[in-house]
């Protein structure tokens, strides 16, 4: 199969059956200009877990060979419990930012490599919205300060208002940069077809192979003991992610879609890892597009 999917077929309705590549032949693709010293990535979450689940396997294989990342997160997280009176705004926010530091530890990015930009959880600003500008700015010199070579970010097109934000905001403020960092787009909540917007023409999707990193992985996501523990047990309406939402992203691998310059599309022969066939036979047989989508966070 193509890597490029701008056809009918939608890659997040059977993810098994994309290219899948080894971090060696991403970073060679993406890189292959590039020699000396690592290049920064960088790495933008719209929320305290979305690094983690999103691209949480990618962290830590970049950190195995030794490049620097760094991590924007750029909503407080508050809104997961917004009823808790044991875990009102400021200590919600304090525990989240502290189960993104334990997180990213187990993926071997140190406290120091972490930006907590607290933006208001379910009101990251739309280029509509006044307090747009005001962020683009901030963002665009953190940019400056930082230099990555590769960013990752949600996807455009993320159901969640916060992640198609938080895209607007790198692509606000990297409009006005003399560079151009290579991007790669990560999706979070795009399981539910009906949400889903059509793929732009010419966007390449693949998977990552993670395999080596997987326990790793979900190691870190165990840190988020707010989101998928009764941790906070005195809001009935607070946010948990279940074992179903978390089926995706435990996975031996992770889809990235490629809109700039497609790296990979030169040559889409997919990285074959037998290894990895009874895992993928086991999540065909999973539902992708029946779990529930719950905008709660
Ligand atoms: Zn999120």
């Amino acid at each position: 199969m193509s890597a490029d999917m701008s056809t009918d077929t939608f890659p997040f309705s059977s993810p098994v059956q994309l290219p899948l590549f080894s971090i060696d032949r991403v970073l060679s693709a993406l890189f292959a200009e590039q020699a000396g010293a690592m290049p920064p990535v960088l790495i933008v979450a719209p929320h305290p877990d979305d690094e983690t689940l999103g691209c949480g396997g990618a962290i830590a294989l970049l950190r195995e060979r030794s490049y620097p990342v760094h991590v924007w997160v750029i909503s407080d997280g508050t809104k997961s419990h917004p009823n808790s009176r044991r875990y009102p705004a400021a200590a919600l926010r304090a525990l989240r930012a502290n189960e993104t530091r334990t997180a990213l530890t187990h993926l071997g990015v140190a406290d120091t490599a972490i930006t907590f930009w607290d933006l208001p959880d379910g009101a990251v600003p739309l280029p509509e919205q006044p307090e747009f500008a005001l962020a683009v700015e901030r963002c665009q010199a953190q940019l400056i300060d930082l230099a990555p070579s590769l960013i990752l970010l949600p996807w455009r097109y993320d159901p969640h208002p916060d992640h198609r934000a938080s895209w607007w905001l790198l692509q606000g403020a990297m409009a006005e940069l003399d560079y151009s960092p290579r991007l790669l787009e990560y999706p979070i909540w795009d399981w539910d077809p009906a949400q889903r917007q059509p793929l732009p023409r010419g966007i390449q999707v693949w998977r990552l192979d993670i395999s080596s990193v997987l326990a790793r992985k979900v190691q870190a996501m165990t840190a988020y003991r707010s989101q998928i523990t009764d941790l906070i047990d005195d809001d009935p309406s607070g946010f948990r992610l279940t074992p179903d939402m978390l089926a995706p992203f435990q996975q031996p691998w992770e889809m990235y879609l490629e809109a700039s310059k497609a790296a990979l599309a030169v040559d889409p022969a997919p990285v074959s890892d037998s290894g990895l066939v009874n895992l993928d036979s086991k999540s065909r047989d999973r539902s992708w597009l029946s779990l529930d989508y719950h905008l709660a966070f």
